[in-house]
């Protein structure tokens, strides 16, 4: 079985889990809906929010070099890296340099994808992620399963059990209440002695060279403007051309991501503070060729929201941690695939191309027509195991070839009655592991419909 059926073969064994997960995401889905009826422009702003990303992405080097223009005439020192790893020499080299032992980080995926945070603590540097559910996630030693709710996966209790362990709360005491609390004092501590603040970037603006910062717990202020040093992590796509073109996407981010009308805190950082540092690193880590693709190009536009995830049936129902990369859902699925094909080629077929990913997208990715375009380009390209590719070419002989369905199905339906279970229902038939074959009709589809007509001409 592929990699991605396996893992959720694990994660539906827990019935009881995987309807709580299932019910948690569809709640955030149905909050998104009623978010975004109240704005009788919505899709317009959809259209805007796609047009602005692509008018951006075709020339993302002329606003890439406005930015940092900008950003320098800010006081802002701006790094680039090609890859993860330069990324990451390059985020140590300034610590190193500043003599940082600490560093305070708040959310960003970016630093998932090139893995900073081993990185640095390999290094002697201490690393604390500030948003809660990060915050809970690492204190597990495990990856966020979620782009916007990183802890989606965990019930109260398992929360709980954590920070019993880790931070000494109450043993068996859930409320979020009283955890949110404990988590919030033992974060203040690390804020005021950490020497450095991280931080991801949602939007970086190219006409005034500043960065801006979503986030609803204000941790991301509060790592920032207390230590003196500012690094920001940004892939090179997260460039809009101009402030007023951030309206658009201000108010699609936060609707879409969790039906609230907006983030509790939209910071603008448009140069260092007073006596401090700010470094902004700019990072392709095959960005470029993403933009250089004609069919995978637009997956470049995501501005991360997670609404994709959230109405996922296959997602909703099989937990962010078996898509086994860093970004989980529909839009994981399209760009693990393209980046690394071979090691990701079950998840575009984690999929029922049903298209509600597409319709909730607030920047209209068409993300079901990628991950079906995945499937044929991973079977040209080689990148299928060969029990399956034996398989589709069996089908595409059969399909090609419509007498022999004919044939095929009128057998099928005569014999298939009788033959034994035991033949139907075996290891080697994966489909039937879940199924039960349907009672088979007495006529195909065709035959019907002939008959239908024949019917009709004789009245
Ligand atoms: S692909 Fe669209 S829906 Fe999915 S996270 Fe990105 S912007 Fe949101």
């Amino acid at each position: 079985m592929a990699k991605h059926a396996i893992n959720a073969a694990a994660y539906v064994k827990n019935d009881e889990r995987m309807h709580w997960h299932d019910k948690a995401l569809w709640f955030v889905r149905e909050k998104r809906d009623k978010a975004s009826k109240t704005i009788p422009e919505w899709e317009e702003l959809r259209t805007f929010g796609a047009l602005i990303k692509s008018h951006t992405m075709n020339k993302l080097d002329y606003y890439l070099e406005e930015f940092e223009k900008n950003a320098i005439k800010n006081g802002i020192k701006v790094h680039w890296a090609k890859d993860a790893q330069e990324h990451n020499e390059i985020v140590y080299k300034i610590l190193k340099d500043k003599n940082v032992k600490k560093l305070v980080k708040s959310k960003s995926m970016l630093t998932e994808e090139c893995h900073l945070n081993p990185y640095l603590e390999n290094r002697g540097i201490e690393v604390i992620d500030t948003d809660l559910g990060e915050r809970i996630v690492q204190l597990r030693n495990e990856t966020p399963s979620h782009i916007v709710l990183p802890a989606i996966h965990l019930k109260r209790q398992e929360v709980a059990d954590t920070f019993h362990e880790k931070l000494g709360t109450e043993k068996g005491n859930d409320d979020p209440t009283y955890l949110t609390r404990a988590a919030r004092s033992a974060l203040r501590e690390d804020f005021l002695s950490a020497e450095a603040g991280l931080t991801g970037v949602n939007f970086a603006i190219a006409n005034t060279g500043g960065i801006v910062v979503c986030t609803n717990e204000g941790n991301a202020d509060m790592g920032v403007s207390l230590p003196k040093l500012h690094i920001a992590s940004m892939g090179m796509e997260k460039i809009i051309p101009r402030l007023i073109d951030l309206s658009v996407f201000t108010r699609l981010l936060a609707r879409s991501a969790i039906g609230q009308p907006i983030t509790s805190y939209t910071s603008h950082f448009h140069g260092p503070i007073d006596g401090g540092d700010m470094h902004v690193v700019i990072v392709d880590n095959k960005r470029a060729e993403f933009l250089a693709s004609k069919d995978y190009a637009k997956a470049l536009n995501c501005i991360r929201c997670g609404a994709c995830m959230n109405t996922c049936p296959i997602y909703r129902r099989s937990g962010g941690h078996s898509y086994e990369y860093v970004i989980p859902g529909p839009i994981g699925s399209t760009l693990a695939a393209f980046k690394e094909p071979k090691k990701h080629n079950s998840l575009p077929f984690a999929c029922t191309l049903c298209g509600s990913c597409t319709n909730v997208c607030p920047v209209k990715i068409d993300l079901d027509s990628q991950l079906y375009k995945h499937r044929q380009d991973l079977g040209k390209n080689g990148h299928l195991d060969k029990k399956k590719m034996f398989s589709m070419k069996i089908m595409t002989y059969v399909f090609e070839r419509p007498k022999l369905i004919d044939f095929l199905g009128k057998v099928g339906r005569k014999i298939m009655p009788y033959i034994p279970n035991k033949l139907i229902y075996n290891k080697f038939n994966i489909w039937g592991k879940t199924r039960d074959i349907p009672e088979l009709p007495q006529y195909s589809f065709k035959e019907l419909y002939k008959k239908m007509k024949e019917d009709e001409n004789d009245k």
